[in-house]
């Protein structure tokens, strides 16, 4: 029996994870679910997965979620809150597995937490790894925990990478990583136009169901640009070898491209419970509730290379990785904000990638050896972004 923690349980992957448990109670039990805000959805979700322990942000919410728990007769579940309770959950002795799916810097702590305490990390936060990677790494390797990648094209690398592959390419003759991109929503739209588009408008992905955060980033393509830094972290490839390939129909969820010729894809339909799966049942492979793929009715499959013009988030996140240091949480904090000031409807979709590249280049980047100096940078980022967009 697998015991589960699920940082961020009320969320798009949150969601899809116990969808995936819910179908093998024989194999995973709940150790605890954490949820920021939404305390109906988490009582909800308590109520049919029975977790140790519950964890909300604020003292208000826990006293919200107690009342709604002693409603629904479960007294018995301890009620945290916090950011510490959520590197307690993630490294307590009573869980055995780490689902990472807590949206943006706010999972760092508790993602590494559980990294440190040998805990089997099933990694959807990729904003964590952009940020710590050196240090994420490190902890996995020193404490022996396993790592599984949840993001779609991680996971696909993963399983075309050889088993037991240690990041010595030449051995194993990987020549490239190819990550695939769908290009969003506005992949083939008038440029000139990108000034005007809604929130409603990029957050309707073409193919994925997501979270708000990471739709946004779909349709500027800093999700793969934060994926390319991901992929760097995991796999141990330098920038140069990492190559982003648009295909519309996410069916192909990433490549490696060997040096004999051979490419080795992963394909399926576009549900994130198949990477759930494929990450809690490791090496085994599990029931996940993902219609089978029909090729037939797919038809074809189509591949273009990305337009650096049209979507100059990426460009700015290979220059952020070659930069190295404290580049990449410059990046992806002020990328934070910049998304949310657009959510709000305080600046315009074109204006995200320019906070972003003036905050870069006002704040040069710097070595960051620990979580402190990581975090530092993260908040001294994220003043400047504000203040770019004030
Ligand atoms: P989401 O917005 O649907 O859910 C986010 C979860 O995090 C919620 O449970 C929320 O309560 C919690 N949360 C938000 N802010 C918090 C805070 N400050 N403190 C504690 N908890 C907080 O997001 P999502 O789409 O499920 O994405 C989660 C992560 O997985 C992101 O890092 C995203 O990039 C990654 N990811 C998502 C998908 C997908 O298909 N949704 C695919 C690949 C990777
Ligand atoms: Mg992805």
């Amino acid at each position: 029996m697998q015991r589960v923690c699920i940082l961020g349980s009320t969320g798009s992957i949150g969601v899809s994870t116990l969808d995936v448990i819910a179908r093998h109670p024989d194999r995973y039990r709940v150790f605890a679910l954490t949820a920021h805000t939404q305390i109906e959805k988490l009582a909800e979700q308590c109520q049919r997965f029975l977790p140790e322990v519950a964890v909300v942000g604020t003292v208000e919410a826990a006293n919200g979620l107690r009342q709604l728990l002693v409603e629904r007769g479960l007294a018995s579940i301890q009620i945290e809150f916090g950011p510490q309770a959520l590197c307690d959950v993630a490294s307590a002795p009573g869980c055995d597995s780490v689902m990472a799916a807590i949206v943006g810097a706010a999972g760092l702590p508790a993602s590494l937490a559980a990294a440190q305490a040998g805990k089997k990390v099933l990694l959807a936060n990729k904003e964590a790894l952009v940020m710590s990677g050196s240090l994420f790494m490190n902890a996995i390797k020193s404490t022996g925990a396993a790592l599984l990648p949840i993001d779609s094209e991680h996971n696909a690398i993963f399983q075309c990478l050889p088993a037991h592959f240690d990041g010595d390419r030449k051995k194993h003759g990987v020549r490239k990583i190819l990550l695939t991109a769908s290009g969003g929503p506005f992949l083939h739209r008038d440029v000139q136009t990108l000034c005007v588009v809604t929130p409603e408008e990029a957050v309707a992905h073409p193919n994925w169901v997501m979270g708000r955060k990471i739709s946004i980033d779909s349709a500027t393509m800093m999700n793969k640009g934060l994926e390319v830094i991901e992929a760097h972290w995991l796999f141990s490839v330098p920038a140069d070898d990492i190559d982003v390939v648009i295909h519309p129909q996410s069916v192909i969820h990433s490549m490696v491209s060997y040096n004999d010729g051979s490419v080795l894809a992963q394909l399926g339909n576009p549900d994130m419970r198949t990477p759930i799966a494929y990450g809690l049942a490791y090496p085994e492979r599990i029931d996940s509730g993902v219609e089978p793929l029909d090729l037939v009715k797919v038809g074809k499959l189509n591949f273009e290379a990305p337009d650096f013009h049209r979507f100059p988030c990426l460009r700015l996140a290979y220059q952020a990785l070659r930069a190295e240091g404290s580049a990449p949480t410059i990046l992806n904090a002020s990328n934070e904000i910049a998304v949310q000031a657009f959510l709000d409807r305080r600046i315009s979709f074109d204006r995200i990638a320019q906070v972003i590249e003036q905050c870069l280049e006002k704040m040069p980047s710097t070595p960051v050896t620990d979580l402190e100096s990581i975090l530092a940078a993260d908040a001294h980022a994220r003043q400047i972004a504000l203040s770019l967009i004030q």
